[in-house]
């Protein structure tokens, strides 16, 4: 005797009552790329519908995102050329671009759930995630820790929800935690980029962000997306220093690596739905090869069927439109 698994397929009120995954507007974080300037809203060429923005346009944008029922942004700040030096200075400076910003952004938006991307790859004139060792022209690591600790309290004093490490250096989170815990912020939370593959999915983004480093590449500190229990141990790693929500970017690529995470861990997990994944999607629809929204719906479910319980990207407008006019797909 076999099982009928098609009597719970036959009806719709059914399937939808035994439907296991949804996407709800409250796992979407909106990603924003702010620069200096006014009046600025450049668009990526190989990002469609993805702003650089100076401040006055953030805001605006912001007021867009609040009004679609959108919870959460993360900031990345987008430095001019002349402003970087060799330790990114400008990130280290409570008058600087990403200070400023979550300042105005959180006095404009206080119910706005903002997380602050950090990282020096777009502060530092040499376009590495930190302090490069002259010696050995790699990233120093516990140099990097001590002002990657001087950064995140010119985030939390800024007034931000949230602090998202991406730089991977070993030790960032208790470094962090630390950091923060002595100067009062025990209850800011910090999202570990705890799986950050050296992707090629990242591509377009080092358009948005400027930040392909100008020489050599990141493979000694981001990691080979060849390893899954690379992957899961550092993500246990960053657990046992203190991480309040684990990360795995990219997503699409990786769903093996989020399930297995999901698995061994009871912390909320994120994923990054990065630039290129985002990219190819337009493009496919563009080429008229896809049913665009059904696809993109489908490719959400399938990061919540993974594990994910949150979702960075770049269609949170969209996605949000979407669920309010109950598009059905
Ligand atoms: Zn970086």
């Amino acid at each position: 005797m076999f099982k009928r698994f098609r009597r719970l397929r036959m009806n719709e009120n059914l399937r939808s009552m035994v439907r296991e995954n949804f996407l709800n507007i409250n796992d979407l974080i909106y990603p924003l790329f702010v620069v200096n300037g006014e009046g600025v809203k450049k668009e990526i060429s190989s990002m469609p519908d993805v702003f650089q923005m100076s401040l006055d346009e953030i805001l605006k944008e912001c007021k867009v995102i609040v009004d679609l029922g959108i919870k959460a942004i993360i900031l990345f700040g987008v430095l001019e050329n002349n402003k970087k030096d060799s330790c990114g200075s400008d990130a280290l400076d409570d008058e600087g671009l990403i200070a400023r910003s979550i300042r105005e952004i959180k006095k404009e938006f206080p119910n706005l759930f903002v997380i602050s991307d950090l990282c020096f790859c777009e502060y530092t004139d040499h376009g590495h995630c930190g302090i490069v060792s002259a010696k050995t022209k790699s990233v120093d690591n516990d140099a990097t820790l001590k002002i990657s600790a001087k950064q995140a309290l010119v985030h939390a004093r800024a007034g931000v929800d949230m602090i998202a490490p991406s730089g991977m250096m070993d030790g960032i989170i208790e470094t962090l935690r630390q950091a923060l815990d002595q100067e009062g912020f025990e209850n800011l939370p910090i999202m570990a980029y705890s799986t950050k593959f050296a992707s090629s999915y990242y591509g377009p983004f080092r358009d948005v962000a400027e930040s392909a480093p100008s020489y050599g590449d990141r493979k000694s500190y981001q990691m080979d997306f060849a390893n899954a229990k690379e992957a899961l141990g550092e993500s246990l790693e960053d657990e046992k220093q203190g991480a309040d929500i684990l990360m795995v970017k990219p997503a699409l690529a990786y769903l093996d690596v989020v399930k297995e995470i999901s698995l061994h861990s009871n912390l909320p997990l994120c994923v990054y739905n990065v630039s290129g994944e985002y990219a190819m999607l337009k493009a496919a629809e563009k080429a008229g090869v896809i049913d665009y929204e059904k696809l993109l719906y489908e490719t959400m479910i399938a990061f919540k069927r993974a594990g994910a319980k949150l979702i960075i990207t770049y269609h949170a407008k969209e996605l949000a439109i979407m669920l309010k006019n109950k598009v059905k797909l």
